[in-house]
C-alpha cells in the first residue's frame, strides 16, 4: 500500500487530482512543465526490510506513488555497490566516507531509478509514449525504459550532444532529434505534448 496521498502544484499548491502528466491548470498557460510537490501520510510507514521480495528500488515501492496493481518496469537498477574511501576520507577528517557506485545500474547512471518509476506509471496510466529533453543520460535512460516498456520515445536534444550519447540513445530504440537550440527543444517538445494530449 502506498503511503502517497497527492501531488499539488509547486507554483500555487493546486492539487493536479492524480493527473500527473498533465500541467497545472492555473499554470499551464505559462509552461507544460510539470512541476509538482508530492504528499506522504507517513505516519504508519515503516522502511523496509533489507530482505524483500521486491527488486531494487521497489524495496521502497510503498513510498512511491504507484497502486498495488500497477506493472513495474525494471531492469536491474538499485542496489548498486558501496565503497568505502578510506585514504580520502583520512585527508577529510571524515572516518566514514563511501562512495555509490551508480555506474553499476542498467544503462551506467544514476537516472534509471527515475526512469523506472516514471515509465511504470506511465505505463499504468496508458501514456502513448515517452519524450523528453536531453544531451545526456537522462535520455539514454528513458530510452531504454521505455524501449522495455514497449512504448515510443522522442528525444529532442541539441548539437552539444556527445555523439556516443546520441548514438546509445538512438541504440535504445528512440527517435532522436537535433534542435537548433536548448529554446527550440522545448517549444517543439511542448507543441509534441499537446497535441498528443488533445487527440486522447
Ligand atoms: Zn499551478
Amino acid at each position: 500500500m502506498s503511503w502517497y496521498k497527492e501531488a499539488v502544484c509547486m507554483r500555487c499548491g493546486r492539487p493536479l487530482d492524480g493527473k500527473f502528466y498533465d500541467a497545472c491548470p492555473k499554470c499551464a498557460e505559462e509552461s507544460v512543465n510539470v512541476n509538482y510537490r508530492t504528499i506522504y501520510d507517513l505516519s504508519s510507514a515503516k522502511l523496509p526490510a533489507a530482505e524483500t521480495t521486491q527488486p531494487g528500488i521497489y524495496r521502497f515501492r510503498d513510498f512511491y506513488p504507484l497502486e498495488d496493481s500497477d506493472p513495474v518496469v525494471s531492469i536491474g537498477e538499485g542496489n548498486t555497490p558501496l565503497h568505502r574511501l578510506e585514504r580520502m576520507g583520512k585527508q577529510l577528517g571524515l572516518e566514514q566516507l563511501w562512495m555509490k557506485d551508480e555506474s553499476k545500474n542498467p544503462t551506467m547512471s544514476h537516472k534509471d531509478r527515475l526512469c523506472s518509476l516514471i515509465i511504470s506509471k506511465a505505463l499504468a496510466e496508458k501514456a502513448p509514449g515517452i519524450t523528453i529533453s536531453s544531451t545526456g543520460n537522462q535520455g539514454a535512460a528513458a530510452a531504454a525504459y521505455a524501449a522495455v516498456a514497449g512504448l515510443p520515445c522522442v528525444i529532442f536534444t541539441t548539437s552539444n550532444v556527445s555523439p556516443s550519447m546520441k548514438t546509445l540513445m538512438q541504440a535504445y530504440g528512440a527517435s532522436v532529434f537535433v534542435t537548433p537550440s536548448m529554446a527550440d527543444r522545448g517549444v517543439i517538445m511542448e507543441k509534441l505534448v499537446r497535441e498528443l494530449s488533445s487527440s486522447g
